[in-house]
């Protein structure tokens, strides 16, 4: 409908981190409100819109997530064309995928040296297997000048939150 077609801004957010940390799981959350097992990937781009409002402003948000090309370390450059922020994603139970976070933070900072920056922890709902500590992690993000919060992607809340923390920050800009 007409009414759905207006917005304040569009912003263009790209979601990168290591393969199975999350990414899919997350954008489809905030686009769709629901958790999938066993989400196929793809080869190729997948390309989701949502339209949320923060601080007063409607904000259509176009979100790129890699749907699997990040396995060959191959995400191309125009993936990050234009986006104004990007929600770095790592798995709270996987520590290589922290560890790998420096390679992520040099690709978005290369392509698109401007965007913002959300580091994710993500999957906190397996508290028994969490690898990563919130300390170790919030630490990091001070030393790289990231945001930081944690998610489930099982949890509504904690995705839309973090969704609209950067969407929040891409607008203060603006
Ligand atoms: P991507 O490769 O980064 O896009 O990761 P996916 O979204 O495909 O998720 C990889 C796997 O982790 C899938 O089996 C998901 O169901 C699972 N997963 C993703 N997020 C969470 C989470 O927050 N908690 C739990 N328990 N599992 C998750």
């Amino acid at each position: 409908a007409f009414e759905d077609e207006r917005y304040d801004y569009i912003f263009k957010l790209v979601v990168v981190g290591d393969s199975g940390v999350g990414k899919s799981s997350l954008v489809n959350q905030f686009c769709h409100e629901s958790f999938t097992f066993d989400l196929k990937s793809t080869i190729g781009v997948e390309f989701n819109v949502k339209t949320v409002e923060v601080n007063g402003k409607i904000i259509k948000s176009q979100l790129w997530d890699t749907a699997g090309q990040e396995r060959y370390r191959s995400v191309a450059a125009s993936y990050y064309r234009g986006a104004l922020g990007a929600v770095l994603v790592f798995d709270v139970t996987y520590t290589k995928s922290f560890l790998n976070l420096p390679f992520w933070i040099d690709e978005v900072k290369r392509y698109c040296a401007d965007a913002k920056i959300l580091l994710v922890g993500n999957k906190t709902d397996l508290k028994d297997l969490r690898g990563v500590t919130h300390a170790d992690a919030f630490e990091f993000a001070a030393a790289n000048n990231l945001m930081y919060v944690e998610s489930s992607a099982k949890d509504n809340g904690s995705v839309g939150y973090a969704f609209k923390k950067l969407l929040g920050e891409v607008q203060s800009d603006r």
